[in-house]
């Protein structure tokens, strides 16, 4: 007879209770939406979170049900993220900065059955009510309030469902293969899709991030995830966090430069995530405080493109190192982060630099290849272009409600990205298929014309567009922020790019703006710059 292990479903409410055992007096730091800050550890988010799920239980909220958020980085949305998901119900949660006609759709496409907020959305959810048809009880993440009683009919609110719940409630052992989280995609084109992350896929991508060359997280960090609870699960950090114990800072609804700033010098955080462009107003914020930012050993960046000045500014400035990793809401999102190998080792630091521009190596769990237009897997020797796809133990494989096959005929998703990966795996993210530039056949990223006009001291920001051409079909434009008080001519910046590009990838025209807009996750909406001057190389009309 053959042997036999333990076989125990993957559970997410395994984090949580691991993190109460074993690191239960580890603080989890948490800026409420007015703006205080609470002290709790892992034993008590635990606790409220078992009573959050029995109090669920108590007011008949279904199996299976899922449990819209609109909240900030807090500790009652780490709370919802493991009751929810640890008593059978699925964590969804949502973008606040969408249109309210895009949150409309996705809570009822989701069919949620309780909303929780934050104060800051009680005006907007007294709206949206009416059209939430599938919401059966609305609660508001905070202790009672009689004004927003008075402004939402039956509105519950959260201490009070904590409050009546059991602490001791038994998490139950759940099929791993069912829903434990729901995440919409941002939709820049047509309406948002539903990813649904399993039980299994999060415990498997939370094992994925936990090693050495991942985050590299451990019971000694403290970590800030400044990267939204609602973008893509924080990046899976509030499942990382919780496997590993790690001290947790969470930031509420202020994620301005000098707030962080704050959060970071006085708890001596170690490690954070987010975007360029709030590492960006984080670099500002250091310059004008004078902060060294003396705790923070690493933070890890990705989202969109890195401007490549970010790696040498964090190094040589605050000795922060710079981790660039890539993933996307259907990838749970790890799908490469940039770490070196051994024989990197004895390069310099300006080598280094070059292989930690790019989104890095895939983690066991994932794997990587890029197609032609045929679908033929093109080589990996750093030249070759074309379509990313993936495949793995946390990568979407149908959308949600939609029965709709995300995947090719041979099992991998196509990303939309287009990107080369080099012999060692190492990935460079071009560009979005949507955004690349099409010039006579030929591909021009607009990552790379980004990256140059940033690179000039006049320019604070800059986006690369398509505008139709009427010989090449498309041309390069980049539309430039100057730096205040700075006013470099259009001339001065083409000529910038003499040298550092073929002279068929210089840009056809430069136009100067105030700002870029930006979207719900913080990234630059190219398809309003399409809108705004897509036909500036056409002659006019008439
Ligand atoms: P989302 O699902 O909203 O997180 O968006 C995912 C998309 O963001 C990816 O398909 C990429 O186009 C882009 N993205 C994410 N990380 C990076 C990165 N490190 N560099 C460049 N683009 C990125």
């Amino acid at each position: 007879m053959g042997g036999k292990m333990m076989h125990k479903q993957l559970n997410v409410s395994s984090l949580v209770a691991h993190a109460a055992r074993y690191h239960g007096a580890t603080e989890v730091v948490s800026v409420e939406t007015d703006g205080s800050t609470t002290r709790t550890n892992w034993a008590g988010i635990d606790a409220k979170a078992r009573q959050l799920a029995s109090g669920l239980d108590k007011l008949g909220v279904t199996d299976g049900a899922r449990l819209g958020t609109l909240a900030w980085n807090n500790r009652r949305h780490l709370e919802i993220y493991f009751g929810g998901a640890g008593s059978g119900r699925v964590t969804h949660t949502i973008n606040p900065r969408l249109t309210p006609e895009q949150m409309t759709y996705i809570i009822n496409d989701a069919a949620d059955e309780v909303l929780f907020f934050d104060a800051t959305f009680t005006p907007m959810v007294a709206k949206l009510k009416p059209h939430l048809g599938s919401v059966h009880h609305f609660v508001l993440m905070g202790p009672p309030d009689a004004a927003a009683a008075e402004a939402i009919e039956g509105l519950l609110f959260y201490d009070d469902l904590t409050d009546g719940g059991d602490p001791d409630y038994v998490w139950p052992e759940i099929d791993e293969t069912r829903a434990s989280g729901l995440c919409y995609t941002s939709g820049t084109t047509g309406n948002p899709k539903g990813v649904e992350y399993t039980h299994r896929s999060t415990i498997l991508h939370t094992l994925g991030a936990n090693t050495v060359d991942g985050l590299a997280l451990s019971a000694t960090d403290t970590l800030l995830p400044v990267v939204p609870m609602f973008h893509a699960n924080a990046w899976g950090v509030p499942y990382a966090a919780a496997a590993v114990g790690a001290r947790v800072v969470l930031p509420g609804p202020d994620l301005s430069g000098p707030h962080l700033v704050k959060l970071i010098d006085e708890e001596r955080v170690t490690m954070s995530l987010g975007v360029p462009t709030i590492w960006m107003m984080l670099l500002d914020a250091l310059k004008e405080t004078g902060s060294k930012a003396a705790s923070m050993t690493r933070t890890l960046v990705g989202g969109s493109a890195l401007p490549p000045s970010m790696i040498p500014e964090f190094r040589d400035n605050f000795g922060v190192d710079l981790v660039h990793a890539w993933g996307m809401t259907e990838t749970s999102p790890l799908g490469s982060l940039n770490q070196l190998l051994q024989k990197h080792s004895d390069m310099t630091e300006a080598e280094k630099e070059v292989i930690r521009r790019g989104q890095g190596r895939p983690p066991w769990g994932v794997e990587l290849r890029i197609v032609d237009e045929n679908g033929e897997v093109l080589p990996e020797d750093g030249e070759a272009q074309g379509e990313l796809h993936i495949r793995g133990h946390w990568i979407i494989d149908t959308y949600y409600g939609k029965g709709e096959d995300a995947l090719t005929d041979d099992g991998w998703f196509d990303t939309g990205d287009v990107a080369s990966i080099d012999a060692d795996g190492y990935l460079i993210i071009r560009d979005r298929s949507k955004d690349i530039i099409k010039s006579g056949g030929e591909w021009i990223s607009t990552v790379e014309l980004e990256n140059i006009a940033i690179a000039h001291p006049g320019i604070a920001n800059a986006a690369a567009i398509a505008a139709m051409h009427e010989k090449w079909a498309e041309r390069p434009v980049v539309i430039a922020v100057p730096v205040p008080g700075q006013a470099p001519s259009e001339e001065e910046l083409i000529a910038f790019y003499n040298e550092k590009v073929a002279g068929w990838q210089m840009p056809d025209k430069i136009i100067f703006v105030d700002e870029l807009p930006v979207g719900a996750t913080g990234k630059v909406q190219k398809n309003k710059l399409r809108e705004a001057y897509g036909d500036v190389l056409m002659a006019p009309a008439g």
